[in-house]
């Protein structure tokens, strides 16, 4: 019988052939997406030796990870989700990364946490990669004005995240979007999720993105 274990298992594996057969320099490490899924489902990620997480609300994410991150310290939850600025400062307390940066304001507001807390995440900036209407996150025309503001407030940006368009081969967006690291020397690359992450990892993805393929779908 398939359980988060043994899929957990076999992805790790598996990553670790793609990234061989495309002779990527660096191993992409898996981010388990747990949104919607249980502190049992977790529970047991975890003893299956996952240690770096996602989720994409910050009620959800602080109803679970308080408890279990005093269990195990050494675990690093990504925030994924669109982000308000009014929950920036619950971020703070329960996240270690922040993926989902697209618009000045909210680099503005996690400068202020910043001074307030006396703490620092890490932070990527999402990408429109699509140039989508409806979609979050920055175009790649705008980047360059936003890593500009984040250097002046002092977000240190070191990495890019991304949702390419559905429905669409994938692979291309994921290969600009490695492009667009690499013109600003930003070192993670987060992309690919659970129905395109072999095509991630070819472009060089840093980070993927799994929920389904972990946890099965809710
Ligand atoms: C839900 C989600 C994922 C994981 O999606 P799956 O298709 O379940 O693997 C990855 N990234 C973001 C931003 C998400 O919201």
């Amino acid at each position: 019988m398939e359980t988060i274990t043994t899929r957990l298992k076999t992805l790790y594996n598996e990553i670790q052939h793609l990234a061989t057969q495309c002779n990527s320099q660096n191993t992409p490490k898996l981010v388990a997406v747990s949104k919607y899924h249980s502190a049992e489902s977790i529970m047991e990620a975890i003893k299956a030796g996952q240690r770096i997480f996602g989720e994409n609300k910050v009620q959800e994410a602080l109803s679970k990870w308080p408890e279990i991150k005093s269990h195990y310290p050494d675990i690093q939850l990504h925030m994924i989700g669109p982000l308000q600025t009014n929950k920036v400062a619950d971020v703070f307390k329960v996240f270690d990364v922040i993926e989902s940066i697209d618009r000045p304001k909210l680099v503005k507001e996690i400068a202020k946490q910043q001074e307030k807390t006396d703490k620092v995440l890490r932070y990527f900036i999402q990408i429109n990669i699509g140039n989508e209407p409806q979609k979050a996150g920055v175009t790649p025309e705008d980047l360059p004005s936003l890593l500009t503001l984040c250097g002046q407030m002092k977000v240190d940006i070191s990495g890019l995240m991304c949702i390419p368009p559905a429905k669409e081969n994938a692979l291309p967006y994921f290969k600009r979007m490695h492009m667009l690291a690499d013109q600003h020397q930003l070192q993670d690359c987060s992309m690919g999720m659970s129905g395109d992450y072999p095509e991630a990892i070819k472009a060089g993805a840093t980070l993927i993105r799994l929920g389904t393929a972990i946890f099965g779908s809710r």
